[in-house]
């Protein structure tokens, strides 16, 4: 079955808020619900579908490269190559605003968001947030592989009191405002709703005496230095996934993933098409009606080929494994070596003069071409 469309998954038009996003996520989060549907697949299904629409609309970047090329864009344009686009990331988010509705109640929130309720007991960990880092490499080096440092900026446990919290010597202590449940009941109307406690940010607990050195947030902004391994064959716009390389977690919680997005600058020459490579190379007119030989680029070196007498602009010579290997680690593409024919200029009188004379001694039968192209125009036009 097609993919739906994540719009209309949430029932919504393409130019909704960020506001209309969210409570239409809720509605349809309420409604179809497991707990409240035991055992309807449907509803299962609904819910899945719209935690998933929910997780690429509510991701401004997700949902630009959503809105331009659909699912494509922000599944299969990114999981070629076997890097995998596959967990979702911003559940965090989602707990935010189901936290609400079903209160930390465990359930199947327990299991979704296993990481931020691992805490159990009046303390949760908070996982690290992800990454991104865009990455721009060479034509040669994305065909051939190589390695990059990177370097970013990062939340990073603070090295004074380990990601606690607390000044050394002291503890972290039951959350005040919330009494270790990391909500607050707020009064709505008729209705009352669970928030996450600010306070404590939802962990449940609060440093007694906050860490002179990170203000108690137990994170600080570092720079970290990474080497990424480029594969040889990857392509424009390919994601990679770093698992661990993005923020810190806090209380024991995972730190968040680094996705490095690898953009590939042009190169005069060389075009790719999938692990083809395609060359086009001019050649000269009377080289290509005499035939003779051409010295073409290749990705490591230079090679000569063969150009038979009257070959004609346009002709594609295959030169076999001389192409960008294949990410999925076996075979090589070719390289293209497409020639063109390039129309002297800038001729002087003596040239012209013997292209004139050329002209004047060559009848149809050398331009096989031109002759029934011109047989066709007639029958055309004739009548
Ligand atoms: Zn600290
Ligand atoms: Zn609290």
């Amino acid at each position: 079955m097609a993919k739906r469309d994540y719009y209309e998954i949430l029932g919504l038009s393409k130019g909704a808020s960020v506001d209309e996003i969210k409570k239409a996520y809720r509605k349809m989060a309420v409604k179809y619900h497991p707990d409240k549907n035991p055992g309807d697949k449907n509803a299962e299904e609904r819910f899945k579908e719209a935690a998933e629409a929910y997780e690429i609309l509510s991701d401004d970047k997700k949902r630009k490269m959503y809105d331009q090329y659909g699912h494509e864009g922000v599944s299969g344009q990114f999981s070629q190559g076997g890097f995998q686009w596959s967990d979702f990331t911003h559940f965090s988010d989602v707990e935010d605003i189901l936290g609400g509705i079903f209160g930390g109640s465990g359930g199947i929130f327990g299991d979704l968001f296993g990481s931020r309720r691992s805490g159990g007991g009046g303390q949760r960990a908070v996982r690290g947030d992800d990454l991104r880092y865009d990455l721009s490499i060479d034509f040669l080096e994305a065909a051939q592989g190589t390695t990059k440092e990177i370097k970013f900026k990062k939340l990073s446990a603070c090295s004074q009191c380990g990601g606690n919290g607390a000044e050394p010597g002291t503890q972290r202590v039951t959350c005040p405002k919330c009494r270790g449940a990391g909500q607050v009941r707020m009064a709505q109307g008729f209705f009352s709703i669970n928030r996450t406690c600010d306070a404590c940010k939802g962990i449940g607990t609060v440093a007694q005496t906050p860490c002179s050195m990170c203000s108690g947030q137990g994170r600080m902004v570092k720079t970290k230095k990474l080497s990424v391994k480029i594969p040889a064959g990857i392509e424009d716009g390919s994601q990679m996934k770093l698992t661990g390389e993005g923020e810190e977690g806090m209380l024991g919680g995972p730190a968040g993933n680094l996705y490095v997005v690898v953009h590939v600058k042009e190169h005069p020459f060389f075009q790719r098409q999938g692990d083809d490579i395609i060359c086009e190379v001019p050649i000269s007119f009377p080289k290509a009606a005499l035939g003779g030989e051409i010295e073409v680029p290749t990705l490591d070196s230079k090679v000569k080929i063969k150009i038979p007498e009257g070959t004609q602009s346009g002709k594609v010579f295959r030169l076999r494994g001389k192409g960008v290997p294949s990410l999925r680690g076996y075979g090589q593409g070719d390289l293209h070596i497409k020639v063109f024919i390039e129309t002297p200029t800038q001729l002087t009188a003596e040239q012209q003069t013997l292209l004139q004379r050329f002209a004047e001694i060559s009848g149809e039968d050398v331009y096989p071409m031109t002759n029934s192209f011109l047989k066709k125009a007639k029958k055309i036009f004739k009548g």
